[in-house]
Formats: structure tokens, C-alpha cells, sequence
């Protein structure tokens, strides 16, 4: 059994980001950039109306005439002289011969007459070329995370594909005799198999969408099989149950007859103390205990950080953020713990239920708190490690 610094540092030293792809800038959104991205245009390309009003040409008084005018995609070509003005709507080319823009609710129009209310300053309400980014300047550095903002910005760069990294394909393996699905008849003995939708959504949450599902029964040479297929057809794969010390837990033998090279195997923490870390080439294989609240707290804690990292995330596996407890708490386990707890603003409190076998609390917390082991107690008002999830 390994300390859960050991086993952070483990896969700290292990996980790597897989190699790069050029993907459409649709199939690159939630992915990291594997490359530094430079603007081939200036933006805005052009002097650009910002809002929807007059273009003036500028002379001492402040009554001018309208002699056209320029809707958005048009350009207006002749030249305006002094005492001119053009209409013009936002996002419009402003004429290289006008020096302002004023905005439509700040004029009084009479026929082709237009009178403002007072002089203008030079270039307002004109976005100037190249404000947001001139050409050849640098659009976003490598590993600069996609999100919307960041696919809409390149779009409108008119960037059609860039270099990102794979983002880690999974598999789910669920192992179980006494896994029944949900929906069929539960006889007498079985329970409902919840461990794969649930690894499915927390995957999902986490901007990991290609999953493939596996099950098998409690048998060795099955177990085998199937694992050896689950590692060929994806990078990481996410086995559920029989990784404990019963007769019947076959995950660790038979990934060590496949030839899995161990990791580490058990952390001394609650709840999760059986899991399993292995590498075969490059892939990496997480065998979580069954119990349905440890499966998801070693998906958290080690699982998601895995994952990120995968994608080029630059994610850590210790957590930085601290709490204030909101009540008293005795601590004698010589395993450290992660407990479901519940965080506002910059308070929080532990859940009942702690039990690795019981979701109902868990499907309402927000956190987990880490706890090292140890005999000690905590006073409301102390501060405690937490993992928001
Ligand atoms: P195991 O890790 O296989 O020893 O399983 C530990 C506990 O978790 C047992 O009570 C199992 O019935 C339960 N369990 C295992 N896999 C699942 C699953 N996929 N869905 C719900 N419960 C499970
Ligand atoms: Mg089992």
C-alpha cells in the first residue's frame, strides 16, 4: 500500500499529453492547443463603424449634409468633403474620408440636413484596424484551453483548422456477477448496475465524450479477454470492481497475465483503498473499486487529473484550495479520507453517509474534503483541504 502523495507523484511522473492532430476548428472546440496560433489578418481588417449613425466628414460647423449612404459589407467610394456625412450601421466600413461617427440618437435630421448637438472628437465611435489583433501578432499560445470564446475568436481570424491534442479515448469496464441493469428484473441477490452511466456522466462533465462500455461477469479467462480488448481499442480504460482480495476479484490477475505493467496498487486512503494504476505502452489502466462512492471519488482524485493531463491539460493531482469548516469534526483513521461535503462561498461542511457504498449524499455535495490521517480534531472555523467537483 502507497501513500497518496506516492501515487500523485506516480502519475505525475507517468501522464503525458498524447501526440497532436490538425482537426476543423468545430472538431478542436474543449481541446488544448498544441501550437502557437498568429493572426493572418488585422481586426478588425478595416476602420469599423461601432455603432449606427452618421460618418462625418468634420468642418467647423455643426450642421452637415447626408449624401449617401454605407450598410454593413458595403464600401462607399467617393469622397466625402467637408460638411459631408454618410449613414452608416454598425460594423459598417467607415470612408477613409470621414473622420468620426456619431450616433444616430444624437442627431436631428431634417430631410438631408443633419444637425448635432455639439462637435465630436476625431475617430469616436471608429474602431481603429488591428485593435483587437494586428496581423502577425499572436492569436493564442499552445495549451491555451478552446472554449467558445476561444473557437469564435479563431473563426472570426478565419482560421478553418489547428494542431491540438488527442484528447484520450475510454473504456468502461464494469465487473460484477450481481449486476443487473436497470430497467430489467431485479431477482433476489442482484442490484442495479450504476457504475458505468455514472463513470459515463462524471466522463462527459469532464469534455471526455468517446466511451465504449464493457461488462463481464466474476470470471478470469473472460476478464482477460475483455480487458485486453478494452486496452486495444482505447487509451484509457476504467475497469469497476474486482479489484479487491476476494476469491472471486479477478481484475489484478488477469491484468498482470495480460502483461499490464503495475503502477501502484492500493493507496492507503478512504474510500478507494483498493485502486489500481497499470501501463501497458501508452496506455494507462485505472482498475476503481466497485463500491459505487469510491468508483467515483478515485475517478475525481486520480481519474480526471489523468485525463486532462492527457489532453494537454496542464491539471494537478493536489489540490491548493482551502475551506473553512463549518463545524467540529474528530478524525482517527490511519488512512487518509476524502468525505462528500458541501462548499459555499468559502465555507464547508461534511455529509452524512460517508459510507463508500452510498450515493444519496454524494449526488448533492460539490466537494471532497481531504483529511490526512491521524488522530486529531477539527475545530469550526479551521481550514481544510478541498477538491471541488
Ligand atoms: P467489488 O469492488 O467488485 O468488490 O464491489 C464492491 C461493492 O460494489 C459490491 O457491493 C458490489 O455489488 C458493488 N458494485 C460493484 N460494481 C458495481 C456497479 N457497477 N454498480 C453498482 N454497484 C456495484
Ligand atoms: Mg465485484
Amino acid at each position: 500500500m502507497i501513500s497518496i502523495d506516492n501515487a500523485f507523484s506516480i502519475l505525475e511522473d507517468t501522464v503525458s499529453p498524447l501526440k497532436e492532430m490538425e482537426v476543423s476548428l468545430l472538431e478542436a472546440r474543449n481541446h488544448v492547443l498544441a501550437e502557437t496560433l498568429y493572426s493572418s489578418i488585422n481586426m478588425p481588417p478595416f476602420r469599423q463603424s461601432n455603432m449606427d449613425g452618421f460618418a462625418i466628414c468634420i468642418h467647423d460647423l455643426l450642421l452637415y449634409t447626408i449624401v449617401g449612404e454605407v450598410k454593413a459589407g458595403d464600401i462607399y467610394s467617393e469622397e466625402l468633403q467637408p460638411g459631408q456625412a454618410v449613414k452608416i450601421f454598425t460594423g459598417a466600413a467607415v470612408p477613409d474620408s470621414a473622420q468620426a461617427v456619431i450616433q444616430i440618437e444624437k442627431v436631428t435630421i431634417t430631410n438631408t440636413q443633419l444637425l448635432l448637438q455639439e462637435n465630436i472628437k476625431l475617430e469616436t465611435n471608429i474602431r481603429q484596424i488591428g485593435a483587437q489583433i494586428s496581423k502577425a501578432d499572436v492569436a493564442l499560445t499552445i495549451n491555451t484551453f478552446l472554449n467558445a470564446a476561444a473557437i469564435g475568436f479563431l473563426a472570426g481570424l478565419g482560421f478553418t483548422s489547428v494542431k491540438v491534442y488527442k484528447k484520450p479515448t475510454v473504456g468502461i469496464v464494469v465487473t460484477g456477477n450481481e449486476l443487473v441493469s436497470a430497467g430489467d428484473f431485479l431477482p433476489n441477490g442482484k442490484i442495479y448496475e450504476s457504475n458505468a452511466i455514472m463513470l459515463q456522466t462524471a466522463l462527459y462533465n469532464g469534455n471526455f465524450e468517446v466511451v465504449s462500455l464493457y461488462k463481464i461477469k466474476d470470471d478470469f479467462e473472460s476478464t482477460k479477454t475483455i480487458l485486453r480488448k478494452a486496452i486495444l481499442e482505447n487509451d484509457v480504460v476504467l475497469v469497476s470492481g474486482g479489484i479487491s482480495v476476494g476469491d472471486y476479484d479477478f481484475v489484478e490477475s488477469a491484468l498482470k497475465s495480460i502483461e499490464v505493467e503495475t503502477l501502484f496498487y492500493k493507496v492507503n486512503q478512504k474510500p478507494g483503498k483498493p485502486l489500481f494504476v497499470g501501463k501497458q505502452k501508452d496506455k494507462i489502466i485505472f482498475a476503481l473499486p466497485g463500491n459505487p462512492a469510491a468508483n467515483l471519488t478515485c475517478f475525481y482524485i486520480y481519474v480526471l487529473p489523468t485525463l486532462q493531463r492527457r489532453s494537454g491539460i496542464e491539471s494537478s493531482y493536489v489540490s491548493k484550495q482551502s475551506k473553512t469548516i463549518t463545524h467540529d469534526f474528530i478524525v482517527d483513521n490511519s488512512r487518509c479520507q476524502f468525505l462528500k461535503a458541501l462548499v459555499v462561498a468559502d465555507q464547508v461542511t461534511l455529509l452524512s453517509h460517508q459510507d463508500s457504498s452510498m450515493l444519496d449524499t454524494f449526488a448533492l455535495s460539490n466537494a471532497l474534503v481531504y483529511l490526512p490521517n491521524g488522530n486529531y480534531k477539527l475545530i469550526k472555523g479551521d481550514k481544510v483541504v478541498v477538491y471541488t467537483i
